[in-house]
């Protein structure tokens, strides 16, 4: 009867151990039309080096399924706050996986715990489950309006900085509301870009090398 017990308790958490993965998958195998723009494959990041040797974007496969809701939901916004996108809109990213060699990388161009992750504890990049993202006009590819570029280390990149014009400020709390009330991500006060998948701590650190 104990064991009956035991095995009652413990069954919940053993289906959702089944249904956590840490496979990593490419972004665009599931969700063809996103946009990637992965900065850290160009020089233009903070580092002023290219970091990276393919425009290819992997997180976690359940980061990846919520994304995807995230974009289908995107399509149909024809119009925000005023502004017309007659194709909808599109999710961007700027980083997504990111090896953690390329962590030691710009920890040494900056050690600094305010603007990289320390790789001994690693970041949630490293793990497949942050994602670094903005949105753009499907027509035009243009980005919207918002508070700063990638990787502005200002108060300004912060959700609560509010010095700004109401499309900004509605186009940040536009996609803050996408991304955790249709997505489940959960957003970092200090960047306006950046979320984390719920639960990122818990998956491993990784140190593939995208293809
Ligand atoms: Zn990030």
């Amino acid at each position: 009867m104990k064991k009956i017990i035991f095995a009652l308790l413990f069954l919940p958490a053993l289906l959702l151990a089944q249904q956590t993965s840490n496979e990593l998958i490419r972004v665009k195998d599931l969700i063809p039309d996103i946009v990637l723009d992965l900065k850290y494959n160009t020089v233009n990041n903070f580092t002023h080096q290219k970091l990276y040797t393919t425009n290819e974007c992997y997180l976690l496969l359940d980061a990846v399924k919520k994304l995807k809701v995230v974009q289908d939901s995107l399509r149909n916004v024809t119009s925000l706050n005023g502004v017309s996108y007659p194709k909808g809109l599109s999710i961007k990213i700027w980083d997504g996986y990111r090896p953690r060699a390329v962590q030691y990388l710009m920890w040494d161009i900056m050690p600094d715990p305010s603007f990289v992750a320390d790789p001994n504890s690693g970041s949630n990049h490293n793990r497949g489950g942050a994602v670094d993202l903005t949105l753009v006009d499907r027509a035009t590819g243009k980005e919207l309006k918002m508070p700063t570029g990638f990787d502005d280390f200002t108060p300004a990149a912060s959700h609560s900085f509010n010095l700004l014009t109401p499309e900004v400020k509605a186009n940040r709390a536009f996609l803050l509301n996408m991304m955790v009330n249709v997505g489940g991500f959960q957003m970092y006060d200090a960047e306006w870009w950046h979320y984390n998948v719920a639960g990122a701590g818990n998956y491993p650190l990784q140190d593939f090398q995208m293809k």
